[in-house]
């Protein structure tokens, strides 16, 4: 067998090293931008990944199951390598910035909470950032100055969130062991009768005897957006 260098090396080795700052410079590039809530992400991640030592190479070693779709959640997938595409990511529609992070072998894990008063908190840390959020984020009545302005403020709270503040004033955390589910299932593939698009067996319906897919059957199905999981249907 050869020796063959995981794609993650350098976040496993920022994990093991405690680099905050480089684990954070990752995730900006998959979120887009750098704010305190994907800062917790991060430091959650790291935290959890250093506390289970386990190597995560995407094949469902490690799972991560969150309970909010926010920026939070995109610190989690790249640090902890659990993420939507290989279903090590497991979202439960809760609306608490909160993760638990389990090993699989074994069902070890940890859950972190944001603290209930971690925003008031963070908020009197930064006095100008407070009114600059409900007008430019909340509101969304900032001028292009005040949006500057908020963007360079926000990532320097960011940055101080992440280093500065400790782990346990932001979170409760506690220590588990949990069930959890099994393995990712690989389904066939079917055609759908009318569309002519392949579909995971699972998602076909029978109609006039014909296998046809959700959409095209005109069925619900389950669709996860910023207002969370719902029911969609197509018109
Ligand atoms: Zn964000
Ligand atoms: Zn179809």
């Amino acid at each position: 067998m050869h020796e063959h260098a995981s794609p993650r090396q350098a976040i496993e080795t920022m994990i093991r090293g405690n680099d905050l700052p480089g684990l954070l410079r990752h995730a900006e590039s998959i979120h887009g931008h750098l704010c305190p809530f994907l800062a917790l992400g991060v430091k959650a991640g790291r935290h959890a990944m250093a506390y289970l030592d386990q190597e995560n190479t995407g094949m469902e070693e490690v799972v991560a199951i969150v309970e909010c779709n926010n920026c939070f959640t995109d610190g989690i997938q790249v640090i902890t390598g659990c993420t939507f595409g290989n279903n090590g990511l497991i979202y439960q529609d809760l609306g608490k910035t909160a993760v638990t992070v389990a090993r699989r072998v074994d069902g070890a894990a940890v859950r972190l909470v944001v603290h209930p008063d971690f925003r008031e908190h963070m908020f009197s840390r930064y006095p100008a950032a407070g009114p600059l959020f409900e007008k430019v984020v909340v509101q969304h009545q900032g001028t292009p100055e005040d949006l500057h302005r908020f963007h360079h403020l926000w990532e320097g709270v960011a940055r101080r969130e992440l280093e500065e503040v400790p782990l346990e004033e932001q979170f409760l955390i506690e220590t588990l062991t949990i069930r959890l589910p099994s393995y990712a299932r690989i389904l066939a593939t079917e055609i759908c009768a009318r569309c002519g698009e392949g579909v995971m067996e699972s998602r076909i319906r029978i109609q006039a005897g014909q296998k046809v897919c959700l959409a095209c059957a005109g069925e619900e199905y389950f669709q996860l957006t910023g207002q969370g999981i719902g029911c969609s249907r197509e018109v």
